[in-house]
């Protein structure tokens, strides 16, 4: 594994690679690598030449009452995880590194923003499209590889790639879960004993909404409401929201008659969890690994 920290030393290589027709794989991350972390590293492994992933707590896309100070952080771990997955190339910039100076472009998003998280994290989607942007042009990766736990980031991506049209794949990965359902986090962590045992129960409300569909329940109304009371009778924690949209568009229906995505934030003491499923209209899985 190599691992690289500068900004140039990066974008050199690439270039270098791309010159000999190398074909990249691109795992952009925050670090504190588990298994969802390691299924995206496994799809880029098998379906490229070489494979780089980034580690990078990107304050941009942090607000100014959340995580970026305590987010939790682990190299040494990760990198024996990237040697593990037979990582080529780990990208490691400082926040020095990659923003030296105030920058003089702000990126917006306009659209798939103001539903979901992109309404209770004002700024985060900006953040994100700006530091991906900088790194597809430092990477200069194929396919870049994203797990759909982060739905609204996948589907705020697409545009970003098709409006400002960079060269590469994206490549929506399922999402990784643990034996009881809840879905693999760096910040699972913060969860105490009770809250974690509770956690599973995310997951089980979005599939009981689901499972109404499938049994011929098609309106929104009804399905996140039998979600809300789901959660709030069988864990502590704060509904951030519970939201049915069109996916990947991400706007508002009343019924379930296409492809839509059931996604909840709930916030525990410490950890602000989210999750999806994401269904047809007869209540199928869209995306299964
Ligand atoms: P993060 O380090 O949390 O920013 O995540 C980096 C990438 O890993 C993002 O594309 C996430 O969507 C993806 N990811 C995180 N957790 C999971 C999971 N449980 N299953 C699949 N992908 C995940």
């Amino acid at each position: 594994v190599k691992l690289i920290r500068n900004v140039k030393e990066m974008q050199e290589l690439a270039l270098h690679l791309k010159k000999e027709n190398k074909s990249i794989a691109f795992v952009p991350t925050m670090g504190y690598l588990h298994e969802g972390h390691q299924t995206l590293l496994r799809k880029g492994r098998k379906e490229n030449d070489i494979l780089v992933l980034s580690i990078f707590v990107n304050p941009l896309q942090f607000g100014p009452n959340e995580d970026l100070d305590r987010y939790p952080r682990d190299e040494v771990h990760d990198m024996k995880v990237a040697e593990q997955e037979q990582v080529d190339i780990v990208f490691i910039p400082s926040v020095q590194e990659m923003y030296p100076k105030a920058s003089s472009i702000l990126l917006q998003v306009t659209e798939r923003t103001n539903v979901l998280c992109g309404r209770s994290r004002e700024g985060h989607f900006e953040g994100v499209v700006t530091v991906l942007t900088k790194l597809f042009h430092l990477v200069m990766p194929d396919r870049v590889y994203m797990g759909l736990k982060d739905a609204q980031q996948v589907a705020v991506v697409e545009g970003l790639i098709n409006d400002l049209n960079f060269p590469l794949d994206l490549v929506p990965v399922p999402t990784v879960r643990e034996s009881d359902g809840l879905a693999r986090s760096s910040r699972n962590v913060y969860l105490s004993n009770e809250e974690r045992e509770k956690a599973k129960y995310i997951y089980a409300a979005l599939k009981h909404g689901m499972e109404l569909v499938n049994k011929g329940e098609k309106e929104k109304e009804k399905i996140v409401n039998e979600v809300i009371q789901f959660i709030n009778s069988r864990t502590r924690g704060k509904i951030d929201y519970v939201e049915l949209l069109t996916f990947p568009t991400l706007e508002s229906v009343d019924q379930v008659d296409q492809t839509v995505i059931l996604a909840t934030a709930v916030k525990f003491e410490r950890a602000r969890l989210i999750d999806n499923v994401i269904f047809d209209q007869t209540g199928e899985l869209v995306y299964s690994s």
